[in-house]
């Protein structure tokens, strides 16, 4: 049916790995290479010379004409700017190419129209972008050509972040020493470093390109902005591990086969809830490099969609009524000895690191609810988080039956002697079962699961950037981490010490556990008792990544500065109204240029039909009863348009920009749903043939 590959072969031939360096570079540059991917610091300018050669030459073996710095900027997609290595030709003609050490390690793009909240304004500074050395570089192929594309963090000259991976790669160094600290307690002097590793697993959508081109909601919105349910939705879960249509099969089969030579490990496929939603998930692997490579999936889901004629939606709620896209974020610490921190272990000794590793991060993620529900809050997200489906928007963490009976009998007694289900009792220390998935992980509704060793953060938006979830992740557990090791390093008696820190750490925090519905509304009532925050949408949790709390967290690790998270706070605010204000005028385009005159048309078919059938001397009730009804709803969806006009006309002539987006939210964004409803309503009545935009049913079940 199709050529034949070979997965080994393909597996990585776009990526400029340590492997194909060691081929290519003298062994002293190599040796120099290694040494600061491990330990960090920068590349000699004559070492940067010889790699960037090696590079290049690689590159333009495989087609390459260009290379771009590749960075993630704050509007969560990343950026590129393509430089050829065309040089000036010698006095022959003759064109040889190049790229230097200076290019490869830094770039200066004239990056003033990305989002920086006044930072760049402030320091009166360009940006610069820098190499992550630790993450290969790699061949883009598109109708562009081949693009070498060199992972790097982005700042301005003064040193502030103006990316997402500068603080990624901030706060994976701070987890890292902090880590280090708690496991030396136990003994374990061979790890030099704490890798945080990262496996998201991304939902999508996919629509047929014809479709979609038809909505303008979905070209601006990414979502549809009217839309009456179809007759069938998601309820006869038939789609759900399904067998993938051929379509949809042929695109996968593309899309893998591109990510693998980009060396990412797509490794999980399946259909979706929704009709029409699939699922990609890749091997889990550092986290700098699992965000790197998550930007690549979703960017190369949409390119390969379209080579297949259809188009691939990220957003979190492209339609209404059936289920959203999200993205879990699975995370565990591993040092570079192989110990998973999150591993309950074989050995007491293990045991007890466990945890007490499991109570600081009880600790972290109860004191910093709000920062990890505010890390997974993108404008998309507003339609999953806190909506009037579920999941809610409160933090808890899910510890499986099992666990959960351990850290309470550690709460009660002081010691665990017993595990449930028939765990193995020992004199005096009892051994902790190992806490597998399938004991663990029946629990879907959970925002923060443990599962068996790892936990899985479920909360994030399917088209945001895991860089912020795992920024805050790695940011709150260094601080526990630290405030534990400050105490356990000066104990006199150490196993004494950590008994009691385990104890008092989870006695405190118990009130962040929760085993049951995560859906009910009954938790949502019970969370509040329990004073756990409930922060309902993205620009209320905007703030909190600059309290004095969060100022505090995130400086000591050296993070973010304040004047960083001031920056972000601001940018917030403003995507935040940007986009409700493209999908407000969006819906008044529609409204008003495609629905409302096809309604119009409608009417008059139906009064013409009226006068002729009554002209025939029959009696015309029904529809009669139907122009009326129709007429209504138009005058409702009319009244409803002129009122989005002018609260829209109001909000974009708002400067403040806090203000501004709270206005977008409490009456834009409802004055939208005031608009929606009746069109809803209308695209039941009127007739199929004169609905002037594609339905969910065609949208859904055509592809
Ligand atoms: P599901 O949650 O759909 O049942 P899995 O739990 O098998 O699927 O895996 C989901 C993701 O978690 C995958 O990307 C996988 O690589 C990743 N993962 C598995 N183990 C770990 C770990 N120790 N740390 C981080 N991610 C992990
Ligand atoms: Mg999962």
């Amino acid at each position: 049916m199709s050529e034949v590959f070979n997965v080994e072969e393909i597996f990585g031939q776009n990526l400029f790995t340590l492997d194909k360096m060691k081929e290519r570079l003298p062994k002293n540059v190599y040796k120099e290479v290694v040494k600061v991917m491990d330990q960090g610091g920068e590349l000699s300018m004559d070492a940067a010379n010889v790699v960037a050669k090696a590079m290049k030459d690689w590159a333009v073996e495989h087609g390459a004409t260009h290379f771009t710095h590749w960075f993630q900027p704050l509007t969560g997609i990343t950026a590129e700017k393509h430089d050829s290595f065309v040089a000036h030709p010698d006095e022959s003609g003759k064109m040889l190419t190049e790229f230097s050490g200076k290019e490869l390690i830094k770039g200066e793009p004239d990056a003033s129209s990305f989002p920086s909240g006044g930072l760049r304004a402030t320091f009166e500074a360009r940006g610069y972008t820098a190499w992550d050395i630790t993450s290969p570089a790699f061949l883009k192929e598109s109708a562009c050509g081949t693009i070498l594309c060199i992972p790097t963090a982005f700042c301005s000259y003064t040193g502030e972040a103006l990316d997402k991976k500068t603080p990624l790669l901030r706060s994976m160094e701070a987890l890292s020493q902090q880590a280090l600290r708690i496991v030396r307690l136990f003994g374990n002097t061979e790890a030099t470093k704490v890798v945080a590793s990262v496996g998201p697993e991304q939902e999508y959508f996919l629509v047929d390109e014809k479709l979609f081109m038809k909505r303008t909601d979905l070209m601006f919105a990414g979502r549809t902005l009217f839309g009456a349910p179809a007759p069938k939705g998601q309820e006869m879960e038939d789609h759900y591990f399904g067998v993938i249509r051929e379509r949809v099969g042929a695109f996968m089969k593309d899309l893998n086969e591109e990510l693998w030579k980009l060396g990412v490990t797509a490794k999980t496929q399946h259909n979706e809830v929704a009709p029409a939603q699939h699922e990609l998930a890749p091997i889990y692997e550092t986290a700098n490099i699992a965000v790197d490579h998550n930007q690549i999936v979703m960017e190369t889901m949409k390119r390969v969609a379209v080579h297949h004629g259809m188009r691939c939606l990220l957003h979190e709620k492209p339609y209404a009524g059936v289920n959203g896209s999200g993205k879990h974020n699975n995370w565990s610490i591993t040092t570079d000895n192989g110990v998973n921190l999150l591993d309950p272990g074989d050995t007491p000794n293990e045991n007890v690191q466990f945890l007490l590793v499991l109570a600081c991060i009880m600790k972290a993620v109860d004191t910093h609810a709000d920062l990890l529900r505010q890390s997974a809050s993108d404008v998309g997200n507003d339609h999953r988080l806190g909506a009037n489906e579920a999941p809610p928007a409160i933090i808890s963490i899910f510890l499986g039956e099992q666990l959960e009976d351990v850290v309470n009998q550690l709460i009660e007694t002081g010691s665990a002697t017993s595990v449930k289900e028939g765990g193995k009792l020992l004199t005096g220390v009892s051994t902790l079962p190992d806490f597998q998935k399938d004991a663990t992980d029946r629990n879907r509704t959970s925002p923060f699961a443990f599962t068996g060793n790892k936990f899985e953060f479920r909360m994030v938006g399917s088209s945001d950037s895991i860089a912020s979830p795992n920024t805050t992740l790695n940011a709150i557990v260094a601080e526990a981490f630290c405030e534990a090791a400050d105490r356990l390093e000066k104990a006199d008696n150490l196993e004494m010490a950590i008994h009691d820190l385990i104890k008092e750490y989870m006695t405190e925090h118990r009130r962040i556990i929760f085993n049951g519905n995560g859906y009910a509304d009954e938790w949502v009532a019970e969370a509040e008792k329990r004073g756990l925050p409930n922060i309902k949408s993205m620009i209320e949790a905007a703030s909190t990544i600059t309290t004095d709390k969060a100022v505090k967290l995130f400086e000591k690790f050296g993070i973010f500065t304040k004047v960083e998270l001031e920056s972000r706070e601001e940018i917030i605010y403003e995507t935040y109204a940007k986009t409700i204000n493209i999908e407000a005028l969006t819906m008044i385009d529609m409204a008003g240029k495609q629905i409302i005159p096809a309604v119009v048309k409608y009417t008059k078919a139906l009064a013409d039909t009226v006068n002729s059938v009554k002209e025939a001397g029959a009696d015309a009730v029904m529809q009669t009863e139907l122009l009326k009804t129709v007429s209504e709803k138009l005058a409702e969806m009319q009244k409803a348009l002129d009122k989005l006009k002018e609260l829209e006309a109001q909000a974009s002539k708002m400067d403040d920009v806090k203000a501004q987006a709270f206005f977008y939210k409490d009456s834009v964004k409802v004055a939208m749903g005031e608009l929606r409803k009746p069109a809803d309503e209308l695209e039941m009545i009127v007739d199929k043939n004169i609905w002037p935009i594609p339905t969910y049913g065609e949208l859904m079940f055509e592809i």
